[in-house]
């Protein structure tokens, strides 16, 4: 894997083109009003930044050095640029411009779990902030410090930690070194024939650690489940001594530790180690593609999916905005392509009744054994039926699984040509999902509109559960010289947010807190819970020394628990 970019995201050698797509140049133009010839805004380079000096003290340095090494210690501008923030909208916008907040002192590597007890310690006798680093993925303004911090701030990098220790074949659990990368974590899996499941779209970029620290969730979360069901034992270093919790497959020992490290977001500690489900890797794998009358046909199919007993890998049905969205990233089609959609596009328009403009792509990944995977075909074709589906076939979900991990890239090309582009997500019950997502079209639109802004809403539905599902909507705009951009982009981002709480669902399904939805947390879960966390992370770390103010703002004092509860 080469360098992660210090001002956007993935690979310094790949960038998003609209060349080879002949279809976005003119969808972009009609929905969010951007002319792709136009490069607008470039990141500055480099050499231009002011990187402040580092604040670390010499008994810091060298108490960390005697942690570490001198090897495992890094004061080096870009290390420390790279390290301060992660891959949120606001993160690039700022970072881009040359406003690169406060920066972390120094990068610390450890390379095992006795390092980063020393490194803990260190830090903390010296009144030092920790903030613990994965892969700096994060879109939830998990890892940048405050503006206003005076102690020294040291990034505490786990990538150095990035084994797997040992395979319980019989109990299917491997002990993994949480600094792992997604691809070494399955390839180390896979040399010996299993898989962790664990796919989120940032997978090349995000770690083990990372994942467990924001209670990720991945592609294939209706099989194999997300990070939260399938990390079964942890170790971690706390500022009051290393936390264990055995990899039993359930306990009745109280409230659950092991959830509350889930999500903790460095707040409590570095996670070192996790012992996590593995899978046999599957014997056939492949995503159909099915296409759906509307919105409302394609949700109702996806909900009697998950009451059945059919349990395929992945599900999702996209809304007709980013259906359309999907038609505009194909590549040029072949004249045979060309024939074979015009035929689709009559046959669906004459025999079936679509109306094109309304109609809805979805996939359904399948994963097992052949005749597994053929009997979950057949199920799914039938519950499909009853709501207008129709299969075709299996380019669409080829392109689907090609195009996944390259779509991140467009938030930069968007960039580039002056326009913002960002997600927001969240999880409700089958039965108000239709609303939430009138509620968060509506609250976008209108959000657009007082901007005086062409703008773009689209969502999907992925990650079903037995009681609801994921609604993750993407938007875009290009926001007006007049103001600064990202008011402009809070004020869409908020309304979203907002009308999340307001309609019963949660502020986030799987992109965490951090500072970026902290604004939102009293209102999802109570005050009483926010006390209970804030108290929490101060039994943890009493001197407020672990990533502060994530998750919990700490400018509110922690006895303050009357308040609205959620609505
Ligand atoms: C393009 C894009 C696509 C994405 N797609 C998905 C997706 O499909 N599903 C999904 O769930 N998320 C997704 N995300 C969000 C992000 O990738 C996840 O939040 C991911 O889990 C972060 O992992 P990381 O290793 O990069 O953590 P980082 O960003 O480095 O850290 C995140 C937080 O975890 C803490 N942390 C990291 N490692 C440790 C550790 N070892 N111990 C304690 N705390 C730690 C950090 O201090 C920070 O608070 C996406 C992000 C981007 C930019």
């Amino acid at each position: 894997m080469s360098a992660m970019k210090w001002w956007g995201w993935g690979d310094d050698t790949v960038s998003f083109t609209h060349e080879d797509k002949p279809g976005l140049p003119p969808f972009l133009k009609h929905a969010i009003g951007v002319d792709v010839t136009r490069d607008v805004s470039r990141p500055v380079a480099f050499a231009q930044l002011r990187i402040p000096d580092s604040g670390v003290t010499a008994s810091l340095w060298l108490a960390l050095e005697r942690a570490v090494g001198g090897d495992g210690l890094s004061t080096d501008a870009h290390d420390r640029v790279v390290h301060a923030r992660g891959k949120s909208l606001r993160d690039l916008a700022r970072h881009r411009r040359g406003e690169l907040g406060r920066l972390p002192d120094v990068v610390v590597r450890p390379a095992d779990e006795d390092q980063t007890a020393a490194v803990v310690l260190a830090a903390v006798e010296a009144d030092a902030v920790v903030i613990p680093f994965g892969g700096g993925t994060n879109i939830s303004g998990s890892l940048e410090a405050r503006a206003d911090e005076t102690r020294p701030i040291v990034s505490v990098d786990v990538g150095r930690m990035n084994r797997v220790l040992e395979i319980d074949e019989i109990s299917r659990l491997a002990r993994v070194q949480a600094g792992v990368f997604g691809p070494h974590l399955e390839s180390q899996l896979g040399a010996r024939g299993w898989t962790a499941g664990h796919f989120p779209d940032s997978f090349t970029h995000s770690t083990l650690g990372g994942w467990i620290a924001t209670r990720s969730s991945g592609m294939q979360s209706d099989k194999y489940g997300d990070i939260a069901e399938l990390t079964r034992g942890l170790r971690v270093v706390t500022p009051i001594g290393p936390l264990a919790i055995r990899p039993v497959p359930s306990r009745s020992n109280g409230p659950s530790v092991r959830e509350m490290v889930l999500g903790s977001e460095g707040r409590l500690g570095i996670i070192t180690e996790a012992t996590i489900h593995v899978h046999r890797l599957p014997q056939c794998r492949m995503i159909l593609g099915y296409l759906f009358p509307s919105w409302g046909d394609g949700v109702a199919a996806m909900r009697d999916l998950a009451a059945s007993e059919v349990a395929p890998a992945l599900t999702r049905v996209s809304d007709a905005p980013e259906t359309a969205f999907s038609f505009a990233t194909r590549k040029a089609p072949t004249v045979l392509d060309r024939v074979k959609s015009g035929a689709l596009s009559g046959y669906l328009r004459g025999r079936r009744g679509f109306d094109l403009a309304a109609m809805c792509l979805s996939f359904v990944g399948y994963e097992g054994s052949d005749r597994l995977v053929t009997a979950q075909r057949r199920a799914v074709g039938r519950i499909f039926a009853r709501h207008g589906g129709l299969c075709v076939g299996r380019a669409p979900g080829v392109l689907y699984d090609q195009k996944k991990f390259d779509t991140p890239y467009i938030r930069d090309y968007l960039l580039n040509r002056g326009a913002l582009a960002d997600v927001s997500e969240t999880a409700a019950p089958w039965s108000s999902l239709l609303t939430v997502y009138d509620r968060v079209m509506s609250a976008a639109r209108e959000a657009f509109d007082q901007l005086g802004a062409t703008g773009y809403i689209m969502c999907h539905l992925s990650h079903s559960y037995h009681a609801g599902a994921c609604l993750y909507f993407t938007f875009g705009f290009k926001p007006s010289a007049r103001r600064e951009p990202l008011d402009q982009y809070d004020v869409v981002k908020s309304a979203i947010q907002q009308e999340f709480v307001d309609s019963g669902a949660t502020l986030s399904h799987h992109h965490a807190v951090g500072t970026e939805h902290a604004r939102w947390l009293e209102q999802d879960i109570s005050a009483p819970a926010v006390a209970a966390l804030r108290a929490l992370f101060e039994g943890f770390d009493p001197g407020a020394n672990l990533n502060p103010g994530k998750i919990v703002s700490d400018d509110l004092p922690s006895e303050r628990v009357q308040g609205t509860g959620p609505r």
